[in-house]
């Protein structure tokens, strides 16, 4: 039986760990962070985030998708608040579509539990690689409580260890390997809005979003009533975190731009500097696998921005994609392994366009009346032609026997097609007697 390594505990080492024991392999996982069923949740890039169907598939997969639900709260749209406070309703799919907020912490406990208790996963935390031997398959581990070192040797790693993977700076010292690494010229901060008698402030089953051109506001609701906000917001310029120096300061902008959350959020001026502003980076690998015995998996081989919400369903769509090529070859590693980079790479590149795209339409085009129309064209056009003719959105979302890369050259053409159908004079008057048939045979 093949030993494995799984590097890093977060969202995809976890799941990935579930995917191979059920295999029949022997897994031990080592994070740096400590257990967070005992010392509490530590770090992680967001509280919350938005759990889609292709990150379902791949929790269905190995059973636990109802276990997860029960921690989720279905989102149908998205709220968007304009600077008077009106509110404004877009559905993101057919009734029945919903993307879901979970919470980080409790999702990767839920994994954690499932692979230790359901499946034969052993855990190690506290451990820290700080080398990776990946001609030898030998990690060297520094346990960052009493700083004994030790090494481990396997048959076959996975790094699964983030963005910033420790396994993937040793693929770098390795010829013809490929790297990228770029950061916006953006951050971002959360903030808390509390419940009111123990409920949620805001409409509880919708994304919220207060689109202010080259910057915004999210909100994602959580479990105990409260919402987690992210303002995504330039590092320089007017506004920006480099302009806002004091909480006066502070206050006058949301006053200006985000008045409505002022009341739901205590002493916003002060929130505003206690809590941490973080980065957002952007990270591309090829290959993402060396020799016979080791890969990359999850963010370590594709950090994206967040925008498209698609970042852990991406990487739990690793591990699915990854298990039905192992599947289709029984258990040929060799074999396998190639057909998953040559697979998810492309797959990778699509959703990273993609989600860089998705901000400019949040921040932006969401609060656009000629792009609202626009939408609500293509949504005709769906509901006319269900198989013919499915948004983008839906396509990345709602879609997941569709790869990303197949999705990103459909909307490139939907793109090319809207474009035109939107310069036809008095389009906002006449929409609805377009000529949908034919808009929908452009597209081949
Ligand atoms: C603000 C924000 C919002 C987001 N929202 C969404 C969303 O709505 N939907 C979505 O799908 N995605 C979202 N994402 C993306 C999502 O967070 C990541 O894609 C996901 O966390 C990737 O999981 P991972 O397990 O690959 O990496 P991580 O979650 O980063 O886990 C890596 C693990 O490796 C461990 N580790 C790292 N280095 C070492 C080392 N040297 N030794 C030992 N252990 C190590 C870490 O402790 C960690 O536990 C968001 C990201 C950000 C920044």
């Amino acid at each position: 039986m093949k030993n494995i390594i799984i590097l890093g505990a977060g969202l995809v080492g976890s799941l990935l760990s579930i995917y191979l024991s059920k295999r029949g392999y022997q897994v031990t996982v080592y994070d740096r962070r400590p257990d967070p069923r005992q010392k509490g949740y530590v770090g992680g890039r967001s509280i919350n985030l938005a759990l889609s169907d292709r990150g379902w598939r791949a929790l269905e997969k190995v059973g636990i998708e109802q276990k997860i639900k029960e921690i989720a709260i279905p989102m149908r749209g998205r709220m968007m608040h304009d600077t008077q406070g009106k509110l404004t309703f877009q559905p993101y799919g057919k009734e029945e579509q919903a993307i879901y907020s979970v919470s980080r912490a409790l999702l990767n406990i839920e994994l954690i539990n499932h692979a230790e208790k359901e499946t034969n996963v052993t855990f190690h935390f506290n451990q820290k690689c700080i080398e990776a031997d990946l001609d030898h398959k030998i990690l060297t581990l520094e346990n960052i409580e009493n700083e004994e070192i030790t090494s481990v040797s396997t048959d076959f790693i996975f790094g699964s260890d983030g963005a910033f993977s420790a396994t993937r700076l040793a693929m770098q010292k390795t010829d013809r390997f490929n790297f990228s690494q770029t950061y916006l010229d953006y951050g971002y901060k959360e903030l808390t809005i509390l419940p009111i008698d123990g409920k949620h402030a805001l409409e509880k089953n919708a994304l919220h979003i207060w689109p202010r051109g080259n910057f915004m506001l999210i909100a994602l609701p959580n479990t105990d009533g409260s919402f987690t906000c992210t303002l995504f917001f330039p590092y320089k310029g007017a506004p920006s975190f480099d302009s806002l120096q004091t909480e006066q300061e502070a206050f006058a902008f949301f006053q200006a731009y985000f008045a409505d959350i002022i009341p739901l959020i205590p002493q916003i001026e002060k929130v505003f500097f206690t809590n941490p502003t973080s980065s957002l980076v952007m990270v591309k690998a090829n290959p993402w696998v060396y020799q016979t015995d080791f890969a990359l998996i999850g963010d370590a081989a594709h950090a994206i921005v967040p925008f498209y919400g698609q970042g852990m369903n991406a990487g739990f769509e690793d591990c699915l994609v990854l298990c039905e090529i192992l599947d289709k070859n029984k258990d040929n590693w060799e074999l396998s392994l190639q057909e998953y980079q040559e697979s998810r790479i492309p797959d990778a590149n699509a959703i990273a366009e993609l989600a860089l795209n998705n901000f400019i339409e949040m921040r932006d085009l969401v609060g656009d009346e000629k792009f609202l129309l626009r939408k609500k064209i293509e949504a005709k056009i769906y509901a006319l032609y269900p198989e013919k003719w499915i948004p983008l959105y839906s396509m990345v979302t709602f879609s997941p026997k569709l790869r990303y890369s197949e999705a990103l050259s459909i909307g490139k053409k939907q793109d090319k097609i809207m474009q035109e159908v939107m310069q036809q004079p008095d389009i906002q008057t006449q929409w609805e007697s377009l000529n949908f048939e034919e808009i929908v045979r452009k597209l081949g």
